[in-house]
């Protein structure tokens, strides 16, 4: 493959490459901790491609497991039928999900699972008679995907502005990121728990009984990667189980192993009610989301007194063939090479080597958890994010190293199988790009 000649017929508006200030440049194959592109140049991915590949590209058990399936049937509905891998996956997944978040619902994406759970949320409460209970709770710059549902609860606003009116009975509680920058601490922040009060708040104002359910990031991504404060997840928790609402964890970003567990809900010793999750759940290679409910939401649905409540809800590819194949091969690998494991791990030098960033021109802030990094560099002033893209345009155009950018924060989330030489060389291209930028 090469660089097309004419690219300005692909009408991309919402993608950021517009933001960029060169021309997209594109990748053509992948393998391990690399990236090729099409002008031949090695790219080092600190990102797991959009923090999918956490067993790294190209993996031959995944790629085997999908061919195969192709060959054998390519596609099955699963309505009123089915096929075995959809209950052979949700098995394993049932294995490494917190308990008692034993059951599990396919969709296609992230926004798809968020979506998802948003209306198991709603229809559980109908289901047991409480059909008040209609409100849902966000956070201001929660980022829940591009659904109606998922702009409606999350908080960026440039995500929601165009879109109105959208989802009614929608609150957004205050995001932890402003009272929470952790001024180069390590660790969770010691400050902000408070915020979790800002919950008690809008369930007060509203009376509690009328909402549903909370949507919380465990770790927001897009938000500009934001470590809980200590104590605030437990919090939330308990004000849900004081006032019977629902608890829903997007972990879109840290489900499979990116913080040291297969879910941040294990590694924070929360459990929600709910969990999304989609891209590392097959390493990025088929599309496929999915929704993890307790026993207790299953049970209301399947075990009523007349027996299973019709929900009607699912997708033309909820357990896609494909997905499902490559899902089961995906969590073999990790499995097998304890990837999950490997956050912690390496988490020592991931942090030690981020930290060293500290003090180079613009770096405001420095977080870290697991294998995902965050520096913030001070705004531009009247353009926010204009010093992060002059580092991503420098690092991947000049230095091969691919990292993530939002708004004024370089994000960054490698594949699991790193080594540390990947670490030094990560950093090493940041510190140069950084300091070439100021
Ligand atoms: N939730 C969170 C927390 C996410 O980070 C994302 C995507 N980055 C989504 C939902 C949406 O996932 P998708 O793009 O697969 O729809």
């Amino acid at each position: 493959t090469s660089q097309p000649d004419k690219m300005d017929a692909f009408w991309m508006p919402f993608s950021a490459n517009r933001q960029f200030k060169k021309k997209p440049r594109l990748l053509a194959s992948a393998k391990g901790m690399f990236y090729r592109s099409v002008d031949g140049r090695e790219i080092l991915d600190g990102t797991g491609g959009l923090w999918c590949c956490n067993a790294g590209h190209g993996r031959d058990r995944i790629t085997a497991a999908v061919s195969q399936q192709i060959e054998t049937m390519d596609f099955a509905p699963t309505f009123q039928m089915g096929h075995p891998l959809p209950f052979l996956l949700a098995e394993r997944l049932a294995a490494i999900a917190p308990d008692p978040l034993k059951h599990v619902f396919y969709t296609n994406s992230g926004s798809e699972s968020v979506d998802t759970a948003l209306k198991i949320a709603l229809a559980y409460h109908r289901v047991r008679g409480e059909g008040q209970r209609t409100r849902i709770i966000g956070r201001e710059k929660g980022y829940h995907g591009v659904g109606f549902g998922g702009i409606s609860v999350g908080g960026l606003p440039n995500n929601r502005k165009f879109f109105g009116p959208l989802l009614p009975g929608v609150d957004h509680m205050r995001h932890t990121l402003d009272i929470a920058r952790n001024g180069f601490s390590k660790g969770l922040p010691e400050h902000g728990i408070e915020l979790a009060e800002d919950l008690e708040r809008i369930a007060l104002l509203h009376d509690p009984s009328t909402i549903a359910a909370v949507i919380v990031e465990p770790i927001s991504g897009s938000a500009g990667v934001v470590l809980p404060p200590k104590g605030y997840l437990e919090r939330l928790r308990e004000l849900c189980t004081k006032h019977g609402i629902l608890l829903i964890f997007d972990e879109v970003i840290t489900g499979f192993g990116r913080v040291g567990k297969a879910f941040a809900a294990q590694r924070f010793g929360v459990t929600p009610d709910l969990i999304t999750c989609a891209k590392g759940l097959t390493n990025g290679s088929v599309p496929m989301g999915a929704v993890f409910a307790s026993n207790a939401i299953h049970d209301t649905f399947m075990n009523g007194p007349e027996g299973a409540i019709e929900l009607f809800h699912g997708y033309t590819y909820s357990g896609h063939p494909l997905a499902c194949a490559a899902a089961l091969a995906t969590l073999d690998v990790y499995a097998e090479e304890n990837l999950f494991e490997k956050a912690i791990e390496l988490g020592d030098y991931w942090e030690q080597k981020i930290h060293e960033l500290r003090g180079l021109p613009n770096v405001i802030d420095i977080r870290n958890f697991g294998l995902i990094g965050a520096i913030e560099l001070s705004s531009r002033p009247g353009a926010v994010g204009a010093r992060a893209y002059d580092v991503f345009t420098t690092c991947f155009h000049d230095k091969d190293l691919l990292i993530r950018v939002t708004g004024d924060v370089i994000a960054l989330s490698p594949p699991l199988i790193l080594e540390k030489n990947h670490i030094d060389r990560i950093f090493g291209i940041l510190a140069e790009a950084i300091r070439e930028t100021a």
